[in-house]
């Protein structure tokens, strides 16, 4: 039987309602496991209770714990389940994709879109596929196990707020789906992995901004002393708006030329960005430090970029590392 260790990270899955009637995380992973006496027939699970936070409060800093805590028990277990807000779920997954690399063994990330206690709950399905599928042969890498399906950590988006159906695999294929209780696999194993790699150093100084007609370039200006990289959230397949004296293009070449990254991406959730079709994308392109994310989600984008940041202060690096596929984030 296969050994999983459960960490757990708080999320609705966590909750139990208060005498407000709120919502906070409050419960054991012990706790949680007892909603779901079948597992002990799939794998055998010890537990180690890391946070318990509303994902909404999970940042980088928890993303280096819970790498550091899969990297101490690696050689001990055969999987890890972390149970998690679906809030920050996805940011969560591709921060340990780009953490984590090369992990033959599977990293699951799943959480539930109501808390347990609630008599409609989707918390033991959730539970019980994350298991299911850790305990599986051919199971690997990071993944989010959700609502059947299992996704990808650097193609996983939340796409519903209330729904079961919560999170989407984003213009790649599932990993696998469960079918009744059957495991139905996409993407095998990969047969050549070099050994996992584990990486603690991030730098979280990357701002995202989302044009919005009419936006204003002295924006640039304020952000400047702050941060390393921004990700410019364009319109469509991606540019600057170029009224006004082009200040928008003026504002990124101050920012490009200071050493600084800018990744242009898309507002559209699908097939990403492509700068070099319109004028308005094609004056940007040509920049130093300018890098497109095509197809990465937005959630894969910014944690890239952290994970880039901490690991280099060479730009010429950072572009190289930024625009090499890493688990299937960029085709
Ligand atoms: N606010 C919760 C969280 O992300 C929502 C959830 O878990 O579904 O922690």
């Amino acid at each position: 039987m296969k050994k999983i260790l459960l960490l757990a990270t708080g999320g609705t899955i966590a909750c139990r309602p208060n005498e407000q009637g709120g919502l906070a995380p409050a419960i054991t992973p012990r706790e949680l496991l007892d909603f779901v006496p079948e597992l002990a027939e799939i794998c055998q699970i010890e537990t180690l209770q890391l946070y318990n936070l509303d994902s909404t409060n999970v940042g980088p800093e928890h993303w280096v714990g819970m790498t550091q805590a899969v990297r101490e028990n690696y050689e001990k277990y055969d999987g890890f389940v972390i149970t998690h807000g679906t809030d920050t779920m996805a940011y969560t997954a591709s921060a340990l994709s780009y953490m984590i690399q090369n992990t033959s063994k599977p990293i699951v990330l799943t959480g539930s879109q109501k808390s347990i206690y609630n008599r409609d709950t989707d918390a033991r399905n959730n539970l019980l596929r994350a298991f299911s599928y850790a305990g599986a042969d051919g199971a690997w890498g990071v993944q989010i196990v959700f609502d059947n399906k299992v996704i990808l950590g650097t193609r996983a988006r939340k796409v519903r707020s209330k729904s079961f159906d919560a999170f989407s695999s984003i213009d790649y294929p599932e990993t696998a789906v469960f079918r009744d209780s059957r495991l139905i696999f996409f993407m095998p194993k990969p047969t050549d992995l070099p050994p996992v790699q584990f990486y603690t150093k991030l730098d979280p100084a990357v701002f995202v901004l989302r044009l919005v007609p009419g936006i204003r370039a002295e924006i640039f200006q304020f952000l400047k002393p702050m941060f390393r990289a921004i990700v410019i959230e364009g319109f469509g397949v991606g540019g600057l708006p170029d009224s006004h004296d082009s200040a928008m293009l003026k504002a990124v070449t101050d920012w490009t030329a200071s050493g600084r990254i800018a990744v242009f991406s898309t507002q559209v959730q699908h097939e990403g960005s492509d700068l070099g079709i319109y004028e308005v994308g094609r004056l940007a392109k040509e920049l130093p430090g300018v890098l497109e994310a095509h197809d990465m989600t937005p959630e894969a984008s910014v944690t890239k970029l952290m994970w880039v940041l901490g690991q280099t202060d060479d730009r010429a690096l950072a572009q190289k590392m930024f625009t090499t596929p890493i688990q299937h984030d960029l085709l």
